[in-house]
């Protein structure tokens, strides 16, 4: 994987020192979706509020929308052309028929006619995200469609799967926000298409009860993308294709460090956890991440 992807593991490293004005509460606030505008009635902080469905905003300073300047520099998906990325993109995706589709306006009731050329960045990315799963995760008739940008139904504005589709969406927040998000978001989101691939073939017991044990010890494994730590660790706690999804990111992106992590848990829980993993590696197939 990418070393942005094996970054996930650790904690998301602050950039306060490094930028001017910027303190930990508003380098908070910029990780998790919210942004600075300059308008003619001044600054404000804002954008929208958890999942999405509403936004507010607050009057900030120009010292404040340096920082958000700054920070945006160092952690942020920049909109720029990337041709070279594209094709590698393309070249990826043509032998799996996805179909790749862009909004490069959020509120847009149409997909562009083109890809977006400003999503350079994102073309890269995604191509080396996928370039390091098994090839046979990408071609299955659970994923037929990756779009990027747009807004969601009822205002999601992070990211989805759609099953009924067979289509990953990352949304505005994903293509517009911290570059840390967009890979823990992908990966998620390719964790759905797995989970639903799992349940046609019939694989779905042995990790439900895997589930249930780990579930009762509350032994979940907590990445910092989007949301905090515990707040990913309680969604896994409390929907089963959650916790799948999420998984899968993690198979991914922290290897060792999962596999380090799960010896020392106590012992019901090394042998659900080890259940979940061997059920990963063999639909990987075989496939482990450093
Ligand atoms: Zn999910």
């Amino acid at each position: 994987m990418p070393r942005e992807v094996r970054e996930l593991r650790a904690s998301w490293p602050s950039q306060v020192s490094r930028i001017p004005n910027l303190i930990e509460e508003l380098e908070k606030d910029f990780r998790f979706g919210q942004r600075i505008l300059k308008t003619e009635r001044g600054y404000f902080l804002g954008g929208a509020i958890k999942g999405g469905t509403s936004s507010a905003w607050y009057p900030s300073t120009r010292e404040q929308y340096k920082a958000y300047g700054a920070w945006f520099e160092l952690e942020g998906v920049i909109e720029g052309r990337d041709d070279e990325g594209l094709d590698r993109l393309r070249t990826v995706l043509a032998p799996t028929g996805i179909q790749l589709v862009t909004k490069r306006r959020a509120n847009a009731k149409d997909v562009d006619p083109e890809p977006y050329s400003g999503f350079g960045p994102l073309y890269r990315i995604t191509a080396s995200v996928l370039e390091a799963l098994p090839p046979a995760h990408l071609r299955r008739p659970e994923l037929a469609k990756l779009q990027l940008g747009g807004w969601g139904p009822d205002g999601a504005k992070a990211s989805a799967y759609d099953d009924a589709t067979a289509t990953v969406y990352m949304y505005e927040f994903a293509v517009r926000g911290a570059r840390r998000t967009y890979h823990g978001l992908l990966l998620h989101e390719l964790g759905h298409v797995h989970e639903v691939a799992l349940g046609r073939a019939g694989r779905l017991k042995p990790l439900h009860d895997a589930y249930k044990v780990i579930g009762e010890a509350d032994a979940f494994f907590g990445v910092e993308f989007l949301l905090d730590t515990s707040t990913r660790k309680l969604h896994q706690k409390f929907v089963f294709t959650e916790f799948l999804a999420e998984t899968y990111m993690i198979y991914a992106a922290c290897g060792a460090a999962l596999r380090a992590w799960v010896a020392e848990q106590s012992r019901a829980v090394v042998g659900a956890w080890r259940t979940v993993y061997e059920v990963f590696r063999e639909t990987f197939g075989g496939v482990e991440y450093e």
